[in-house]
């Protein structure tokens, strides 16, 4: 059975009821698990209202700002951490960022500071936050990220985001053989399109998911819920031969070649 009784798991990445991170706690929550959750932080304390509203129900041990732009706040979140809990399980990475501009038309026209954000906030973030939880997974653990198919293959408007998940997917290789020795796991989890904030950026989300519905084996594209439903599983005991692994949610669209 899929038990995270007694498991401390951080999960990064809500913004609201549609986001992935939101299905991956539930699921989190619903299998025992104890949350601690971080959002992005603005000026006007709207996200940490918003995304404190939402997550109240599933009573989150922690709850605190963490822009991964701003090494202080991930230092004062893995703090928190270390004081409340001393040790933490389960690390969910699931956060990306690309300008709007350079996720529609030319490829080639995206700019250094476009390509650099992207890369920095959607692929390093998983290093800069595994670095700081791995002192404290000091009963080995499990760390998920999110990617799709455009960092494989090319998929129209991805453009500079298919380059970071590139990164990001080979960052969890690189993460999994540093950690492993240590008994902490590093996926991936490759999801179908789902619409949400992030994916409404991408040029043409809806003809994607509209397409996937057309060719993918089962008909339809994927949930939050289905998706959160396998980060739990990576998240458990149940996946404790599986590390470096990027696992296709995605209602079997990636192996159709035509
Ligand atoms: P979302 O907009 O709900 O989540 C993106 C999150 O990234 C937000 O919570 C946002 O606050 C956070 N974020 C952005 N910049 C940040 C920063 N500097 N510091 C901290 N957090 C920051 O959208 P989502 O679709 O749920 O995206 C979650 C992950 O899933 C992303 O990695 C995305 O690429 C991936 N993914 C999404 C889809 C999809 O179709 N929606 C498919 C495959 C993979």
């Amino acid at each position: 059975m899929l038990n995270l009784a007694g498991k401390n798991a951080l999960v990064t990445g809500i913004a609201n009821n549609r986001s992935i991170a939101w299905g991956i706690a539930q699921q989190l929550h619903q299998a025992g698990a104890n949350l601690g959750v971080t959002y992005l932080p603005d000026d006007k304390g709207r996200m940490e209202k918003k995304v404190g509203d939402l997550v109240a129900p599933l009573n989150p041990d922690l709850f605190l700002p963490c822009n991964v732009q701003d090494e202080a706040q991930i230092q004062s979140t893995f703090d928190a951490i270390a004081s409340k809990w001393g040790r933490v399980d389960v690390l969910i990475h699931c956060l990306a960022f690309a300008n709007r501009d350079d996720l529609t038309g030319d490829f080639s026209a995206v700019s250094q500071d476009g390509f650099n954000t992207a890369l920095n906030i959607s692929a390093y973030s998983l290093v800069q936050l595994a670095r700081a939880a791995k002192p404290l997974m000091t009963d080995g653990g499990s760390i998920v990220t999110l990617t799709y198919l455009g960092g494989e293959r090319v998929v129209p408007n991805y453009n500079v985001m298919g380059i970071a998940k590139a990164a990001l997917e080979m960052n969890v290789r690189y993460l999994a053989a540093e950690l492993g020795p240590q008994k902490v796991r590093v996926n991936g989890i490759s999801a179908g399109p789902i619409r949400t904030l992030a994916s409404s950026a991408v040029g043409g989300i809806l003809d994607m998911i509209h397409h996937v519905e057309e060719v993918a084996p089962l008909r339809r594209t994927v949930t939050q819920t289905e998706v959160g439903n396998t980060a739990a599983f990576l998240a458990s005991d149940l996946a404790s031969g599986i590390t470096g692994q990027i696992l296709y949610v995605d209602s079997g669209y990636a192996i159709m070649g035509m």
